[in-house]
């Protein structure tokens, strides 16, 4: 998606060798308009796949299922990383490794909003190792959906997650795909 990667290259920063920081626009301050586009370019990718509602994980990923989900016309739910008192007693949980925080933590999601009528599609801000993503097809799973796809905006492809979920047969589109960081660089992949 050109008008992404013109922002990346724009607004990107590289912190390390792994880590591409987009707070200007997706992990913080929030472009609407660019989400708006992004929303519509994963409509497009998943036309032919029946979507009866989004999923995603808390927080980053909020602002770009639910402004997707205008063109889905669907519900959004988002995974709970934190166990509060308001959450539902009977909920689907699984453990997700956090490639940012490097610890591992429980994500939860109640029973009521997730059942096996349901075709999902799985949302999220960026794939590096695949831990969040197969943790939310793990809740699908537990629940009995169907999944339709997973939708990425920034794929590392120098990280595996990429390559794990092709070879499980996901049908898996990301919106860019940046390649390992060469001295501060951004290169993407055809
Ligand atoms: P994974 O679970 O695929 O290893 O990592 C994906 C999750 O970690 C995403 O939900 C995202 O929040 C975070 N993440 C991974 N790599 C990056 C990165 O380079 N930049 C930012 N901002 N977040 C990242």
């Amino acid at each position: 998606m050109e008008l992404l990667k013109e922002k990346i290259l724009k607004e990107g920063r590289v912190s390390g060798e792994e880590i591409l920081k987009v707070d200007s626009f997706l992990n913080h301050q929030l472009d609407a308009n660019l989400l708006y586009e992004i929303g519509a370019e994963f409509k497009r990718l998943f036309k032919e796949k029946k979507v009866t509602k989004i999923l995603t994980i808390e927080a980053s990923g909020i602002g770009i299922a639910a402004v997707a989900a205008l063109h889905f016309n669907v519900p959004v739910v988002f995974a709970k990383k934190v166990a509060s008192k308001n959450l539902d007693n009977e909920t689907y949980k699984t453990e997700v490794y956090s490639f940012t925080k490097q610890k591992n933590y429980d994500v939860r999601v109640s029973k009521r909003y997730l059942n096996e009528q349901d075709h999902i599609l799985i949302l999220d801000d960026f794939l590096a190792n695949g831990r969040a993503a197969l943790g939310l097809m793990d809740l699908v799973e537990q629940a009995g959906a169907e999944l339709a796809g997973v939708g990425i905006v920034i794929e590392k492809s120098f990280q595996e997650g990429g390559q794990v979920l092709r070879d499980k047969g996901v049908h898996l589109e990301s919106l860019a795909k940046v390649n390992r960081f060469t001295d501060g660089h951004i290169t993407f992949q055809a």
